[in-house]
């Protein structure tokens, strides 16, 4: 028995201890907060029976770290970080009723109940009113420095207004990303063959940490503060410190409620069951915390939670059914994708027929076999998933579900690269969704931006043989359109019109069209202004590519590939014989005097605001970076600056120069 309890012990640490990493740290869970819960209350009861056996380092003990940069800077917090003892019952509601009443030995408490957001922690350093530091929860103790990130964040103010807030503080929030946001993104990213986020929490947790805080604030990033952590409290009720805190300009939940004892706090849980699927962002569930500030205190905390507070959790909605039949989509990279047909059943609201298997890797995890009884919740994501099998009632001779070898679509063998989850059709050039993705992706909007040419039209046009790759479009005549049924005159004029007009789209989103995997808006951009023309672009070699600011290995492989293909080159020199922009207009070029040297701006400056300071480096040729590392250029420096950075650089040895030695660099002054 207690070898066993021993045993049990140890592999429950383990397994725990990597699910905590693929949450914090890769940001990609493989199991639900649900079952992660239950594997850690079954190990917290054993350890309370056999305290022996405990490991001094349990994850019962110590909160989940996210913390990921050996490179990225690390600060210690003031007031440690603790994360909040949960349940899922009511009845354990009662049992912290009681145990709050008793450590205070009184008969009634007040409490404050919270949304319990589903984001990533941070921890905001505020002196006399300007925001100073920024950082993530980390291992509790210390963080990752994230201060240029967080300023990206709409709300999160960089001076408070008003004047009676506390000299000096530091405030805990959630950041958060809103259900619209988070499906913008995932388009986005699926577009240029990026893997999606698996739901929402994810994406802003490793939005959190990109290290381009440009990137950052295009992601749209939003946050909700909750804690104070500070010497002396100016007031006792944390409900009214709250309240204080939106005067002075944070970001406080409108959803906020004082209940004046347990009953109350239980009809709120039961209000928002209903009420947070209304809302644009994802919740968890509700947080209560003692109200009072002094009583706070004197409850204190364990090794890692308060004892003031507790997480009531929503089970996320789950439902049983069977899987029909796992079917597989091609997408324009020829990303081969599985989804499971499902009999119809009701799920929140909603009836639900499929659920994405994401690859083969989710299949294998799962252990799913043919005609399986599934679980499908739809927790933070928006698709739902299929979270468990119900293996007591699986058929007897059921084979396991097998990922496909050959293409659905045109019957080429799969493929399937190293370090990649998912599965490739090779077959770029005779693959049908294939081919119309990329037609599609390169009329888009954001691309050659050509009118009328949506998927059934496209669609058509290949099965007509009229166009076959993006070159054939030019090639189209105006009464090749108007031969087919669907069009008239002056539709098919259009669409000749709007090909034309594409001629004068500027080089990088011609680039940005072209599809190749792992350009995106944001890299064809990077790549035009490095390398100025495609001619250029296509000679660079693997090394020269990685020398690129913000290019990786990834990229710099993908792009080297493409332009090894000969069926690219050809597709190339057709699009040569158009006027088309393969050069980076002149006039659009920025001068380049930094030549392309990193900047970290850090502190505060006499003549100009960080923004202006950021966009001259650009302007000039120069690239901003959020974070030190070796291979920065320069720290440009201005007051207030954190020891820390300072310190590092020193040790980096960077230059460390000021406002005046950055515009005589530019021959400003
Ligand atoms: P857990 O992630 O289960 O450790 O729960 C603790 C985390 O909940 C904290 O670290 C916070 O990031 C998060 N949280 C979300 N909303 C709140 C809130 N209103 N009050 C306190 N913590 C919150
Ligand atoms: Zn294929």
């Amino acid at each position: 028995m207690a070898n066993s309890a021993k045993q049990r012990i140890e592999e429950l640490s383990k397994q725990l201890k990597q699910h905590n990493h693929n949450y914090y740290v890769l940001n990609k869970p493989v199991i639900s907060d649900f079952e992660y819960d239950k594997l850690l209350k079954e190990l917290e009861q054993l350890e309370g029976a056999f305290p022996q056996y405990a490991l001094p380092d349990s994850p019962t003990k110590q909160v989940g770290s996210d913390l990921a940069s050996e490179e990225g800077m690390q600060f210690a917090h003031r007031f440690s970080m603790y994360s909040l003892s949960n349940t899922y019952s009511v009845d354990e509601l009662n049992d912290f009723d009681a145990r709050v009443k008793k450590g205070l030995g009184i008969k009634t408490v007040t409490y404050t109940c919270e949304l319990k957001f589903d984001g990533a922690s941070i921890n905001v350093l505020y002196k006399d009113g300007k925001m100073v530091r920024a950082l993530t929860r980390g291992d509790g103790k210390k963080g990752d420095v994230i201060t240029e990130n967080a300023k990206t964040i709409k709300g999160i103010p960089l001076q408070l207004s008003g004047l009676d807030y506390p000299a000096e503080f530091e405030i805990r929030g959630e950041v958060l990303m809103e259900h619209r946001t988070f499906e913008r993104l995932n388009a986005e990213r699926e577009e240029i063959g990026e893997q999606p986020f698996a739901n929402p929490r994810n994406a802003a947790a490793g939005s959190l940490k990109l290290l381009n805080s440009e990137e950052v604030a295009k992601r749209g990033l939003i946050c909700f503060f909750y804690y104070f952590a500070m010497e002396r409290y100016p007031l006792d009720s944390h409900y009214e410190l709250m309240q204080k805190a939106k005067a002075w300009g944070l970001p406080i939940s409108e959803y906020m409620f004082r209940a004046k004892n347990l009953d109350e706090v239980k009809q709120f849980i039961t209000k928002w069951e209903e009420k947070r699927k209304s809302l644009p962002y994802d919740i968890d569930g509700i947080v209560i915390k003692v109200d009072s500030l002094r009583q706070q205190d004197e409850l204190g905390f364990t090794a890692k939670f308060p004892r003031w507070a507790v997480a009531y959790k929503y089970k996320a909605e789950r439902a049983l059914t069977k899987l029909l039949s796992v079917s597989f989509q091609v997408g324009r990279t020829g990303a081969v994708t599985p989804v499971a047909n499902l009999e119809p059943v009701q799920l929140s609201g909603t009836t639900v027929r499929r659920a994405s298997l994401h690859n083969e890797d989710q299949i294998n995890q799962l252990g799913l076999h043919e005609g399986d009884i599934v679980f499908v919740e739809k927790g933070g994501e928006i698709i739902p998933k299929i979270v468990d099998v119900d293996e007591a009632q699986r058929p007897k001779d059921a084979k396991p579900v097998a990922f496909i070898t050959t293409c659905p679509e045109c019957g080429t063998p799969l493929v399937k690269k190293e370090n990649e989850a998912r599965h490739y059709c090779p077959n770029e050039t005779g693959c049908k969704p294939q081919i119309v993705g990329k037609i599609l992706h390169f009329v888009s909007r954001k691309a050659m931006d050509i009118d009328g040419l949506g998927d059934e039209i496209v669609e058509m046009l290949y099965e007509k043989g009229l166009v076959k790759n993006i070159a054939d479009l030019y090639q189209l005549q105006y009464n090749d359109l108007l031969n087919l049924e669907r069009f008239a005159e002056k539709s098919a004029q259009n669409i000749i019109d709007s090909i034309k007009k594409s001629y004068a789209v500027p080089f990088e989103r011609l680039l940005f069209g072209l599809g190749i995997r792992f350009v995106g808006e944001t890299v064809a951009k990077t790549l035009a202004k490095y390398f100025k023309s495609l001619d250029n672009l296509m000679v660079a070699s693997y090394d020269q590519l990685q020398e690129v600011h913000e290019i990786g290995e990834t990229i710099a492989k993908s792009v080297v590939e493409y332009f090894n293909n000969p069926e690219n080159l050809k597709l190339i020199a057709r699009l040569k014989q158009y006027p088309l922009q393969f050069e980076l207009d002149e006039n659009q070029q920025t001068k380049n005097i930094l030549n392309n040297k990193k900047f970290v701006i850090s502190g505060v400056f006499a003549n100009h605001s960080r923004e202006e300071l950021k966009k001259m480096i650009e302007q000039n040729g120069g690239k901003n970076v959020s974070s030190l590392s070796a291979k920065t250029d320069y720290l440009l420096a201005g007051e207030n600056m954190g020891p820390a950075k300072l310190e590092k650089a020193k040790k980096l040895n960077i230059p460390i120069i000021s406002e005046d030695d950055f515009l005589k660099m530019l021959g400003v002054e």
